[in-house]
């Protein structure tokens, strides 16, 4: 079924149109970070944890967009042994294959079918900061940003952008030296940044050890509790009202592109783009032309 939805066949739509109606129950959490801050490791120790607590749980990890980043398939070996075999437990590898938009809108996608299916809560990971990961961490309710202490530049890294998205840091590998100044960081990080996507939530740094199976209970209660408060505060609707929102653009918008692919072939959209190159034609009459031709405006 999953397999289905991903491979974006005609029968999917229809599905997913169904699936719908029985989403929207699952607390979606979203974990991001460097390769090789933990992730794997710590989703695996989380997932052990939901199960203790007898959720049914989905995980969807998104595949490395950078070439930096074996350890996550590596981590998801070792994870497929843990966890293999435990019927409550969905994990689905996707690849970051495609455009920006495309990988969110089928993150979204398998993220509904699980939550359709009862998987709650349903945990996406992904791999780095960048473009990629703050789009598909849009649809995650609850975002950790996980930190791993002598990682110098991943503090860098936070203030170039992860920082409006966090929800939850997570400095892991405490065992490690250097660790308790990680954390320091973050906190003192945190105190002058004035920007934040809901005032009224203190950002909580969990300190975890996957090693060491520490502070991984901490960790789904920080979780737990900020679903409570989105749920509290209003925000929980306000973000799904944004988040139809924009899945509704991004669908017509891919649309639009579909139809365009099909009415302009390889040759003439080359031919056209020349056209504008070499000052023969200009870019807007072209697009009024082919706006008239998929039917979005009167000739
Ligand atoms: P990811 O790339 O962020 O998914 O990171 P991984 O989960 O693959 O972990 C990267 C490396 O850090 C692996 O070698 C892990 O064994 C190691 N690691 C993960 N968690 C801990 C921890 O709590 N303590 C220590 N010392 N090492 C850890």
């Amino acid at each position: 079924m999953v397999t289905l939805i991903e491979s974006e066949a005609p029968p999917a739509r229809g599905y997913l149109a169904e699936l719908h109606q029985h989403a929207g129950k699952a607390h979606i959490i979203g974990v991001t970070g460097s390769p090789g801050a933990g992730k794997s490791t710590l989703v695996t120790r989380v997932v052990r944890e939901l199960r203790r607590r007898d959720h049914k749980v989905g995980v969807v990890a998104i595949d490395p967009t950078s070439p930096f980043s074996g350890g996550a398939i590596l981590g998801d070996r070792i994870r497929m042994m843990e966890l293999a075999g435990d019927p409550n437990v969905f994990i689905r590898s996707m690849a970051s294959r495609g455009n920006l938009g495309g990988l969110a809108a089928s993150t979204r996608d398998v993220v509904r079918a699980m939550d359709a299916a009862g998987y709650d809560p349903i945990i996406i990971e992904t791999v780095g900061t960048g473009q990629a990961e703050v789009e598909v961490m849009r649809t995650a309710q609850t975002v950790l940003v996980v930190v791993a202490p002598g990682m110098g530049d991943d503090i860098q890294a936070i203030k170039a952008g992860i920082l409006e998205i966090a929800d939850i840091f997570v400095v892991s590998k405490m065992d490690k030296p250097g660790a308790e100044q990680t954390v320091a960081e973050l906190a003192m990080l945190l105190s002058l940044s004035p920007a934040r996507r809901e005032a009224a939530w203190r950002i909580p740094i969990v300190k975890t050890s996957a090693l060491k199976d520490e502070g991984i209970a901490q960790l789904v209660d920080a979780a737990t509790n900020h679903y409570q408060f989105l749920v509290e505060s209003g925000t929980l609707v306000q973000r799904a009202q944004r988040q139809v929102r924009n899945e509704l653009r991004m669908l017509i918008v891919q649309a639009v592109m579909n139809a365009l692919k099909s009415a302009v072939s390889e040759e003439e959209w080359d031919a056209l783009v020349e056209g504008i190159n070499s000052r023969e034609r200009d870019p807007y009459t072209v697009a009024q032309e082919l706006e008239a031709r998929l039917g979005l405006r009167g000739e």
